[in-house]
């Protein structure tokens, strides 16, 4: 995880399941190499409102945040227990280092030390419990 593993929308791409799959394994966002079809043409990442500059967060955004960014933090706040307005809020307090940090800190799986899923109940290295994934938890 670095830097560059920050998408468009301030999800992390080390965390998601098409870089973490084993086929037809995703580069993130920000790299070059494969990418799902719907990546190629996601509507955050190549927004009109980014005058071609496609590698800015959308916190570098005069808009942000925008309904649509708005609209997806809300979806993964409710199926995956990940906030992207969160996320941009502590980058900008922490600064870019100590938040990619806490990420890891936030995300290794306390099993086998690899970094969760967050799109998954379970851990994809070891299959122990991701404890961050709101059905696995017992108060949501
Ligand atoms: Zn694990």
């Amino acid at each position: 995880m670095n830097s560059k593993s920050i998408a468009s929308c301030g999800l992390i791409c080390d965390l998601c399941l098409g870089a973490q799959r084993k086929k037809n394994r995703c580069v993130g966002c920000n790299a070059t190499g494969y990418k799902p079809f719907h990546c190629n043409k996601c509507s955050i990442r190549y927004c009109s409102e980014k005058n071609g500059n496609y590698d800015l967060l959308c916190n570098e955004c005069n808009k942000y945040p925008c309904k649509r960014l708005k609209t997806l933090d809300k979806r993964y706040r409710v199926k995956y227990g990940e906030s992207l307005v969160e996320n941009f809020a502590l980058l900008k307090e922490l600064g870019m280092d100590e938040f990619i940090r806490m990420m890891i800190e936030k995300w290794q799986c306390r099993n086998c030390g690899e970094l969760l899923c967050a799109h998954s109940n379970k851990c994809l290295v070891c299959g122990a419990m991701n404890p961050r994934f709101p059905e696995n938890n017992s108060n949501a």
